[in-house]
């Protein structure tokens, strides 16, 4: 798409850190929210569950100047004005991801805007999966039924550049697939291996891309989910030892995002 109008960029940047920061928000606090369990995770790992964006060390609230992405972080110096508690380098790398991924969907995006827009919250939405699972090793239904539900809706009303039917089997086939592996490893180990989330997880990426480029996305997100799994046994082994769950749903998401920046043609001509 050609861009004539640098007050786009600079809108669609804009919005990308906004929506960064609500990210922010989200990966800080949905897992309290959903579980329990979450709530006793000491500070750093995520805000407390009050209404209000609060320091999660010294729980002042925080002002609107304190709250605007990257500046606030920026000024205060990575550090909490109050406490001086050191604040998550998490904020204003999501907060950053997210302008760059959107500029990134108005360059390359086929078509519109305002589809444009539409792939860059669905960036939005794969980060924050990818990173609530990467810290908890959970991805909630509340994120992944909806992102299987837009995928396949979006792409009936043609707004994803597949078909109903090619979103439909690939919603089938990534559930499928993954809960076929889960079921033959419970099966062989009498373990759990896989979660439900990741099974969720896939099915909206077929509902998004098509069932085509699922093999792809598989062999990509198993290869590099298992690289990461081999570095990190080796490395906690010298520590500790003992069991390391690999979260696999960043490893899909990763693997999702080439498969949609290759679609674009990002990585040269197709
Ligand atoms: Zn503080």
């Amino acid at each position: 798409m050609a861009i004539d109008h640098g007050l786009t960029i600079m809108l669609f940047a804009l919005l990308g850190l906004a929506f960064g920061s609500a990210a922010n928000v989200v990966i800080a606090r949905l897992p309290r929210w959903l579980d329990h369990r979450f709530r006793t995770i000491p500070q750093g790992h995520g805000a407390p569950s009050g209404p209000r964006s609060q320091c999660p060390v010294c729980l002042q609230p925080l002002t609107v100047s304190e709250l605007v992405p990257i500046l606030s972080y920026v000024r205060q110096r990575g550090r909490c004005r109050h406490c001086n508690a050191t604040i998550s380098w998490r904020y204003p790398l999501v907060e950053l991801m997210g302008a760059a991924w959107f500029v990134m969907c108005l360059w390359h995006a086929p078509t519109t805007p305002l589809i444009a827009l539409m792939w860059g919250l669905w960036g939005i939405v794969l980060l924050v999966m990818a990173w609530v699972d990467a810290t908890t090793y959970w991805l909630p239904d509340v994120l992944t039924l909806p992102f299987l539900g837009a995928g396949l809706a979006l792409s009936a009303f043609g707004a994803t550049d597949i078909s109903w039917r090619d979103s439909l089997i690939g919603a089938g086939l990534g559930w499928g697939v993954l809960a076929i592996v889960g079921w033959f490893y419970r099966w062989r180990t009498q373990r759990i291996g896989l979660g439900g989330g990741d099974m969720k997880l896939l099915a909206g990426f077929g509902a998004w891309l098509g069932w085509i480029p699922l093999p792809w996305l598989l062999l990509f997100a198993s290869l590099t989910g298992a690289i990461f799994g081999v570095l990190t046994l080796a490395r906690f082994r010298r520590k500790k030892g003992g069991e390391v769950p690999i979260p696999f749903g960043p490893f899909l998401a990763l693997a999702a995002l080439l498969v949609l920046l290759h679609r674009w043609g990002t990585f040269g001509s197709q």
